[in-house]
């Protein structure tokens, strides 16, 4: 059976991913919607080779560039938010989320809306308006499928188990770029330190925030959000090697753990084929040649992200959208220069205390609009509060 297939940030790493599974077998997808946002020459490469119905950059500046690219070729074109939206109205089977960052909300929303499967690697949905997600997805029918490979582990490790029993979840991280480097180092770190990932090949800002750990922090809130599991129970591990992405405890003691190379086509392609398991073109794991698969707990001086994330986590409401707000803006501000590497967390926590006196932050987000508003007024702090600090250290 052929099945309808939307991908937004399909010109991202996780976008391009996709497509290398879906290309495997031309009969079985018919593609609706490609997304994606300045890089218009493979948004429209992609499109011409797939057929898409429409392909729609996030830029209304880019939109000339994408007519021409495509005319002729048969695809609709379209830029913008709201075009973001009717793509994502578009009906499709199946819809992979990998919007890099907040911006992914509104059109994963959307197209839960149609009781479709939603592939979610957009992991800023749920740590921004996590209850709202998975409430919206029970309304319509429709069945949200983790993409970021720890939950997708942790998803698979829970097949035909008893939620009761579960005891733990641990997550590992590979522990980014900078792992082995001396605290107090840190500071001076470039941004071509922190995007020297050892393990994954991945977007420029999911390896950053890979390094300081911002990663793994919205990670431990997905995991709450999309399990509803409580946060003591949720742990996370440094596990240099990257090939165990989770493990599962029950009550039994027993242990569950999900083992895979470092390839992200492993949880896409869980994701795609789910609930069936099929043959993906992945590296297998040699425990042998491995040898050895090393944990260690990590340090929350080096990274104080995990810090912040237990205190989101028992705050909840309004707090997962100030604390991802607050890190893309100071990503943001890492990336041009302005803010140090080991500022971005106090300039999330400045965010996050600021915040706290202007609004309840403990109140549920009742609405996608509430979630909206609660992410532009975390930015207009928090870049003011970066400015403030770029003023002071100048
Ligand atoms: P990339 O930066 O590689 O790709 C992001 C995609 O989103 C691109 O298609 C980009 O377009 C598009 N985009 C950027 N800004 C906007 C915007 N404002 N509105 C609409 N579209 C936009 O990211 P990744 O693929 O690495 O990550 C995507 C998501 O998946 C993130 O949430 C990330 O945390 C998550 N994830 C990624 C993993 C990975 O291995 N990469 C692993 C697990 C989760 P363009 O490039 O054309 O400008």
């Amino acid at each position: 059976m052929t099945r309808a297939v939307s991908i937004f940030g399909a010109t991202g790493s996780i976008g391009q991913n996709t497509l290398d599974l879906i290309r495997r077998d031309p009969t079985g997808y018919r593609v609706v919607a490609l997304t994606g946002g300045r890089n218009i020459r493979q948004l429209a490469s992609d499109a011409r080779e797939f057929g898409a119905e429409i392909a729609v950059t996030c830029y209304e500046d880019c939109l000339p560039a994408l007519r021409e690219a495509l005319a002729g070729s048969g695809v609709a074109v379209a830029a913008g938010q709201e075009a973001l939206i009717e793509a994502a109205d578009r009906p499709a089977d199946w819809t992979m989320s990998a919007i890099v960052g907040a911006a992914g909300l509104a059109p994963g929303f959307h197209g839960l809306r149609h009781g479709r499967s939603l592939a979610l690697a957009n992991k800023e949905s749920l740590v921004t308006a996590g209850p709202l997600l998975m409430a919206e997805a029970r309304a319509h029918g429709a069945r949200i499928l983790p993409v970021d490979s720890e939950h997708s582990a942790v998803f698979q490790a829970l097949v035909g188990e008893d939620m009761d029993a579960v005891e733990r979840v641990i997550i590992t991280a590979s522990g980014g770029a900078l792992r082995d480097w001396p605290l107090e180092r840190l500071s001076q770190a470039t941004l071509a330190d922190a995007c020297a990932h050892p393990n994954w090949d991945m977007g420029q800002r999911i390896t950053i925030d890979s390094a300081s750990m911002f990663n793994k922090a919205l990670e431990l809130i997905e995991t709450k959000e999309f399990f509803g599991i409580s946060p003591e129970k949720i742990d996370t591990v440094i596990h240099p090697q990257s090939i165990v992405h989770a493990l599962v405890g029950f009550s039994d003691g027993a242990l569950m753990a999900h083992l895979g190379a470092p390839d992200m086509r492993h949880a896409i392609g869980y994701a795609l084929h789910w609930p069936e398991r099929r043959a993906l073109p992945v590296e297998r794991v040699d425990l042998a040649k491995l040898a050895t698969l090393e944990f260690r707990a990590p340090d929350t001086e080096r990274f104080p992200a995990l810090r912040l994330a237990r205190d989101v986590m028992a705050t909840g409401g309004g707090a997962g959208a100030v604390f991802n707000a607050a890190k893309e803006i100071a990503l943001d501000h890492f990336i041009a220069g302005d803010i140090r590497f080991t500022e971005m967390a106090p300039l999330v926590e400045d965010t996050l205390d600021a915040m706290s006196r202007e609004i309840r932050l403990t109140d549920a987000m009742d609405s996608l609009e509430t979630v909206l508003m609660t992410d532009h007024l975390a930015r207009v702090r928090a870049s003011e509060l970066a400015q403030a600090r770029q003023e002071q250290s100048a």
